[in-house]
């Protein structure tokens, strides 16, 4: 058992039990005398692995048959480029901002064409989800991007964006598996892995078949081709092996849990444990719109700046590590992934309680 309780945004907490599972397959796969990240990515051993793993996720997340499952490189942040490039046909794209990563997304399709915010919550530093039950989109515009959870802001869609029929692409990076999601309801959804997955370094990408074809904006690389991609099975160079390996146990952890329905309610359990602790603290306070919350990654404040970075500096020295808000924002953020035990937020609860009632003087 862990001493300590990783509250990182990401890359973040991954299951002890499967940290343990991969130690102990370390040195010998399945009796291959190899790791996994010694093993060909062409060899039968690994086609097995990742064949699995999408088979599971399929399954996970009930992943229709027309859509492709694509394993990527270059992060959440090269998806920013590989969406226009790959989508834009009228060159003509609506954004709805809420937040820091979003805005990068815009700076990047800024690059191929002409981007309109369809909607944005900059007004009030991205702390809400915008109502998009009535978006202005331009009848020529290629397709309605949204980000599902705003990592830095700790704010949700509880609602799908009415997208008027345009292609609805969504990156879910840091809600990734955290609750059932119906994936017809978009056109594409990825996510980088590091937040709620496994390791840095793989994004994961769900996309109608149909939208994947030969027809992409002039001089995009082969590499940023998701046809190319797609074609091969996602092996048209080296994937990211141990990556995919690490998923596809993450995966079986969630399934055995109970799968995505179960998944949300512990994480339910979880978030509410802390939101109703800073709805009723006189010190603390939640910085989210409560229709707006996130279930993954809770941003609050205390009453005053020297509060904060005591509070964040005691809280290390107690077992609560990275609850350092993102820059953007201040004051703290703790995610609560799936793999964070209830434990951790009791803990985080309790220590936050003793904080308050010391008055922010916190016996080191
Ligand atoms: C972390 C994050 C990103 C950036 O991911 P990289 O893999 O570092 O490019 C993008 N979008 C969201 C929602 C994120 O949480």
């Amino acid at each position: 058992m862990r001493k300590t309780f990783n509250f990182s945004a990401g890359p973040a907490v991954l299951p002890e039990q499967v940290l343990q599972e991969a130690a102990d397959e370390m040195m010998n796969y399945k009796g291959s005398d190899m790791s996994v990240m010694e093993i060909s990515h062409r060899s039968a051993l690994f086609q097995s692995i990742i064949d699995e793993t999408e088979a599971d996720l399929r399954k996970l997340m009930n992943i229709p048959d027309d859509y492709e499952v694509l394993f990527l490189q270059g992060g959440t942040s090269l998806q920013f480029a590989m969406i226009p490039m790959n989508f834009m046909r009228n060159r003509k794209a609506d954004y709805i901002l809420t937040g820091y990563w979003v805005n990068k997304a815009c700076q990047e399709a800024k690059l191929f064409g002409d981007i309109r915010i369809a909607a944005s919550s900059e007004d009030r530093n991205f702390s809400y989800i915008p109502d998009c039950s009535d978006l202005s989109i331009a009848p020529d515009s290629d397709y309605l991007y949204m980000c599902e959870n705003n990592t830095i802001y700790g704010t949700k869609f509880h609602t799908r964006p009415d997208s008027k029929g345009k292609i609805l692409v969504n990156d879910i990076s840091s809600s990734f598996l955290s609750e059932p999601m119906n994936v017809s309801d978009y056109d594409m959804l990825f996510g980088g892995i590091q937040k709620n997955l496994g390791p840095a370094g793989l994004v994961i990408a769900i996309i109608r078949k149909d939208l994947i074809s030969e027809t992409v904006l002039p001089g995009t690389p082969t590499m940023l081709r998701y046809k190319t991609h797609a074609d091969k099975g996602s092996m048209y160079n080296t994937p990211p092996t141990y990556n995919i390996y690490i998923v596809g146990k993450v995966i079986k952890w969630i399934q055995s849990l109970g799968g995505l329905e179960k998944m949300k309610e512990i994480n339910e359990t979880k978030a509410a444990l802390l939101y109703d602790y800073l709805d009723k603290s006189d010190m603390f306070y939640g910085l989210a719109d409560k229709d707006s919350r996130s279930l993954m990654n809770v941003t609050f404040r205390a009453n005053s700046e020297e509060l904060n970075s005591a509070f964040v500096k005691a809280a290390g020295k107690n077992g609560i590590i990275s609850i350092k808000g993102h820059r953007s924002i201040g004051g703290m953020r703790a995610s609560l992934y799936n793999a964070m035990p209830i434990e951790g937020v009791k803990h985080l609860v309790k220590f936050m309680e003793e904080f308050e009632k010391n008055g922010g003087q916190y016996a080191e």
